[in-house]
């Protein structure tokens, strides 16, 4: 593993009474390819001890429903079969946020985590090396190039980051180090005292059943896990990486791979599914690399350089300014939440962008631009129109709450864009409209799709 993935929170004291070595599993919910794994399981090795891997649910996290926990629970599914085949402990605790990783951190010599880039993932790191008896390693395994080593500031756009990334990937994208064997038994001993009042859950279709958690929005038919995630890719690269440059921006070619889920919940590791692109060659994989490491690294790199990024005034300047100058600017239609929500516009493409994200759990790449700038141009103020797709896209997209929903829904009001020309409403900031989509790909064909029957 390269040094740079690895951030020491906490180096002492050890913890003398430590009888393993504790990963506590967050971001990267997988066995395969996961640099943090490795490294936990190396060291727990070199200290004859066991490897214990934890997980905290926590079934108020902000914005998660249910259609978030079943996909979720499924790859966990996997992941615990994974890694009790190779003799590692599998701990899941029913647990506010991060009290259960706070109790299985007592009895451990050494944690490690993985790193977590929204502001909530950091405070809870920064409360498990305030508590933690031992030290604290966390490795960054869910990006390509470590953040801070790609650009050491917010990157104005991704023509500042992508020339970084270019001479870094020759570097970081290389085959993850193998899991090695586990050295130490099995870690049996029961968890009840430690835990005492928390509990300890098998994740399963019967865990979905029992949790309280937001059950409005409805399961998707995406099905989670490494295995479902990697050979769906597969698939997708036999048919459609090649045709990637020139048909991803067509919703009806299902050109993109849809890896976006399972990116989110770290069920597959980005510098797996990069490497499996570039194996191939070509146009196609050349600008899936681009989607998948400069535009996806840049919204890392986003989220941990502007604190602010969950905010409208996350914007540059000049976006806030041409937004300002007209937000008074007569709208043609104006429409609220509940309407944006059921899909009640006039509008038949952006109704269909809706019921797709509504149904499908996943919106096309393409057809999110679409969706953001009306938002904004159909909404009472830029600050409404900016927190309701932040609302609308956590709520129904199944990767949202991701670093790359806050930099998408930034994009269309002007973030790591330019100026183009100035129009009402929009000021300077990008345009995009219906004609447009009927001039690049069969829009009523797209329409037809998702309008055909009603949702509500
Ligand atoms: C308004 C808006 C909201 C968005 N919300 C989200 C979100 O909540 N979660 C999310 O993961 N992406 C979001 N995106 C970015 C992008 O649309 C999706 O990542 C992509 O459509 C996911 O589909 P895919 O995996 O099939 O993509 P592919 O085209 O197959 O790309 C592969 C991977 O590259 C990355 N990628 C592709 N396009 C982008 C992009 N524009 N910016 C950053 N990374 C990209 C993603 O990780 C994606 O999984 C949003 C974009 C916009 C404009």
């Amino acid at each position: 593993m390269h040094q740079n993935r690895l951030h020491w929170l906490k180096k002492e004291p050890i913890n003398a009474r430590g009888e393993y070595v504790l990963y506590w599993m967050n971001v990267d919910q997988r066995v395969q390819d996961n640099p943090a794994l490795v490294w936990a399981l190396e060291k727990a090795n070199e200290k004859h001890l066991p490897l214990v891997v934890g997980f905290n649910l926590w079934e108020k996290y902000p914005e998660a429903n249910l259609r978030h926990f079943a996909f979720m629970i499924e790859g966990l599914v996997e992941t615990q079969h994974e890694l009790e085949s190779r003799g590692i402990r599998f701990v899941m605790i029913r647990a506010p946020m991060p009290q259960g990783i706070l109790r299985l951190a007592q009895l451990a010599r050494l944690v490690v985590c993985d790193r977590g880039y929204l502001p909530m993932q950091r405070a809870w790191r920064a409360e498990l090396v305030r508590e933690a008896p031992c030290p604290v390693a966390e490795i960054e395994g869910h990006v390509v190039v470590p953040v801070a080593t790609a650009y050491p500031k917010e990157a104005y756009s991704a023509a500042v980051l992508r020339p970084a990334l270019e001479k870094l990937m020759p570097i970081f994208l290389h085959d993850e180090d193998p899991l090695p064997p586990a050295a130490a038994p099995f870690y049996s001993r029961d968890f009840a005292e430690l835990l005492e009042g928390f509990e300890p859950v098998v994740p399963g279709p019967e865990l979905t059943d029992s949790l309280a958690v937001d059950r409005s929005v409805g399961l998707t038919a995406f099905r989670g896990g490494y295995t479902a995630a990697w050979n769906s890719f597969e698939e997708w690269r036999e048919r459609h990486l090649a045709h990637y440059d020139t048909q991803r921006n067509d919703p009806n070619a299902r050109a993109q791979s849809g890896m976006s889920p399972y990116l989110h919940f770290g069920q597959i590791s980005a510098r797996r599914l990069a490497l499996a692109a570039l194996e191939r060659g070509g146009e196609g994989a050349a600008a899936f690399v681009e989607e998948l490491v400069v535009r996806r690294e840049l919204s890392m790199n986003f989220v941990w350089y502007n604190p602010a990024f969950d905010r409208y005034d996350a914007l540059p300047e000049w976006c806030l300014k041409t937004l300002h100058q007209h937000r008074n600017d007569p709208r043609e239609y104006v429409y609220s939440l509940a309407e944006w929500e059921e899909a009640r516009t006039h509008d038949p493409a952006w109704n269909a962008c809706q019921l797709e994200m509504v149904r499908t759990g996943k919106m096309h790449g393409y057809m999110r631009m679409y969706w953001g700038k009306k938002l904004l141009e159909w909404s009472p103020s830029p600050e409404l129109a900016w927190s309701w797709a932040l609302y609308l896209n956590n709520k129904y997209e199944l990767d949202g709450r991701d670093p790359n929903g806050y930099a998408g829904v930034a994009w269309c009001f002007g973030k790591h864009d330019r100026p183009w020309t100035e129009r009402g409403v929009y000021g300077t900031i990008r345009y995009m409209n219906y004609n447009g989509l009927k001039r690049k790909f069969d829009i009523e064909k797209y329409i037809d799709t998702y309008c055909g029957s009603t949702l509500f």
